[in-house]
This record gives structure tokens, C-alpha cells and sequence, in this order.
């Protein structure tokens, strides 16, 4: 079973908030992206830039002031289980165990216990966290409680992965580990992947396209194609000369003076 998933279309999508006061902030403006099927593609830009309100749109949590938003070439109107998001703060159940987080979707949508309980033990396995299958989310790590958020998130087999600055809360290593977690899952279950982050060397590391957005009023300022061919190890990648280059250039965006 590989599903593969769908290509996503953001088409001159604009963002203005109306706030209590009646004046506005528009958030993003005019945003036009297309991400293949199965491709990561990142997103960078300064705090304020209206990255997590694109995600957030994307999910269906929030409408398009203009523009629209496609998933397999269907319009986007509101949350749906063909999309998984992930948050900085991983979103669990306190009352359930790590076995029972995982099985949350698989039961939610109905699944026979028999089907859904080896599919929720491979995925214990697969994000290394067997022998805590009965411990509870306040007894886990940071790092822990994002794999059992990845792995319950990626159980329910989405199309689009939406992943909004994942391991910003986590150090330094256990960054790298999760990153080389998320594309070793990758090579059985292929989402289609949007993923923001604060980081350029994570973003180039895992992804095919990286797209650099202005201060707000969010605009797309540069996508850049990533080479590297997959499966990739951190190592390796960034030993390139073309690693440090495509670093280079993408800093010096993200820092541009304004004016
Ligand atoms: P980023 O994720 O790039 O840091 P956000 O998308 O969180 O940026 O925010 C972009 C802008 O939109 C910010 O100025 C923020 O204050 C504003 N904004 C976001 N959500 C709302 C909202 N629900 N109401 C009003 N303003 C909002
Ligand atoms: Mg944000």
C-alpha cells in the first residue's frame, strides 16, 4: 500500500483580517504555489509573514479573502482527513496512552480492532517508541511526544501533510533525528508535504522546492528547485558545495532589508 498524494494548487490567494477595531491586516497577498504529488515543498520568511495563516488556510480552518486553493484539483473548503497538520506543540490526547493516540484516527473512522491494531504497532515501531506504547503523553519527551504526533497523523494515510514548524521546539540533535525520521517514513507513505519552518538547512534538507516569502504582507519572493537526490542522509547533504550555496542564497533573501 503506497498511497501518493495529490498536488496542491494556491492560486492568487490573498488574506486580510478584519480586526475589532475595523481596521485590517492583510496577512498574505497574492500567493501562487504548486506543489506536485509527493513533494515537500518548504516554506521560509520572517516571523509576521503570514506562513502558519497559509497553512491554516490550506487545513480549511481558514477561507481565502481571494484566490483559491486546490487539492487534486478539488477546491478547498474545509478541514477534511485527506490532510494531516502537525503543530510546533504536538496536539495529543492526555488521557491516552501512546498505543491508544495512534489508534485514535484508525478507531475514529470506524476500523476493526483486529485491522487497525498491527498497522498502530508497525507505527510504534517505525517512530521508535516501542516499550512506551502504555505510557501517557506528560510522561514522554519533547521529541517523543512529536514522533507520536507524527505517527498518528501519518496512520491515517493523508494525501497532504501540513507541518507547521514541527521541531522548533527541539534541540539541536533530536531536530536532525526527526527530520531523518520524517523522510525514512516517507519512503513507504508518500504525502504530498507543506512545511514551514524557521530553519533553512532543515527546509533545503528535506525538500524539493523551497519558497522564500516577503514581510508581511506575505508575498512569494523566490522558489528555489533542491537537487539532492532521495533517499538522503544530513550528512551527506550538507557536505555539498551546492548545499552551501543554496543556503547562501536563501539566507540572504530571508534578511533582506525592506525598501
Ligand atoms: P507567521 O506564521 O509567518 O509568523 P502568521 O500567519 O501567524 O505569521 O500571521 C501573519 C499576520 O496575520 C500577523 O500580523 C498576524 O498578527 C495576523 N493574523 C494572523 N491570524 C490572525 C487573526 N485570526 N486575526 C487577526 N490577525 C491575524
Ligand atoms: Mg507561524
Amino acid at each position: 500500500m503506497t498511497p501518493i498524494g495529490h498536488e496542491l494548487g494556491i492560486e492568487n490567494v490573498s488574506k486580510r483580517f478584519v480586526l475589532s477595531d475595523a481596521s485590517e491586516v492583510t496577512a498574505v497577498r497574492g500567493i501562487n504555489l504548486r506543489v506536485a504529488p509527493a513533494e515537500v515543498m518548504s516554506i521560509v520568511g520572517p516571523s509576521g509573514c503570514g506562513k502558519s495563516t497559509l497553512l491554516r488556510m490550506i487545513a480549511g480552518f481558514e477561507k481565502p479573502s481571494a484566490g483559491r486553493i486546490l487539492l487534486g484539483g478539488h477546491p478547498i473548503v474545509r478541514p477534511g482527513l485527506d490532510r494531516g497538520v502537525v503543530f510546533q506543540q504536538p496536539a495529543l490526547y492526555p488521557w491516552l496512552d501512546v498505543f491508544d493516540n495512534i489508534a485514535f484516527g484508525p478507531r475514529m473512522r470506524g476500523r476493526p480492532k483486529n485491522q487497525y491494531r498491527p498497522q498502530v504497532t508497525r507505527f510504534i515501531q517505525a517512530v521508535g517508541l516501542e516499550g512506551s506504547e502504555h505510557h501517557y503523553p506528560y510522561q514522554l519527551s519533547g521529541g517523543m511526544k512529536q514522533r507520536l504526533q507524527i505517527a498518528r497523523v501519518l496512520i491515517n494515510a493523508p494525501e497532504l501533510l501540513l507541518m507547521d514548524e514541527p521541531f522548533g521546539a527541539l534541540d539541536a540533535q533530536t531536530r536532525l533525528d526527526m527530520q531523518e525520521l520524517l523522510l525514512q517514513l516517507l519512503q513507504e507513505h508518500r504525502p504530498t508535504i507543506f512545511f514551514i519552518t524557521h530553519d533553512v538547512e532543515e527546509a533545503i534538507f528535506l525538500s524539493d522546492q523551497v519558497c522564500v516569502m516577503s514581510a508581511r504582507p506575505g508575498k512569494v519572493i523566490e522558489t528555489f528547485q533542491i537537487p539532492f537526490e532521495r533517499p538522503r542522509l544530513y550528512a551527506d547533504v550538507a557536505a555539498s558545495p551546492d548545499f552551501a550555496a543554496l543556503k547562501l542564497k536563501i539566507l540572504s533573501l530571508v534578511h533582506r532589508k525592506k525598501g
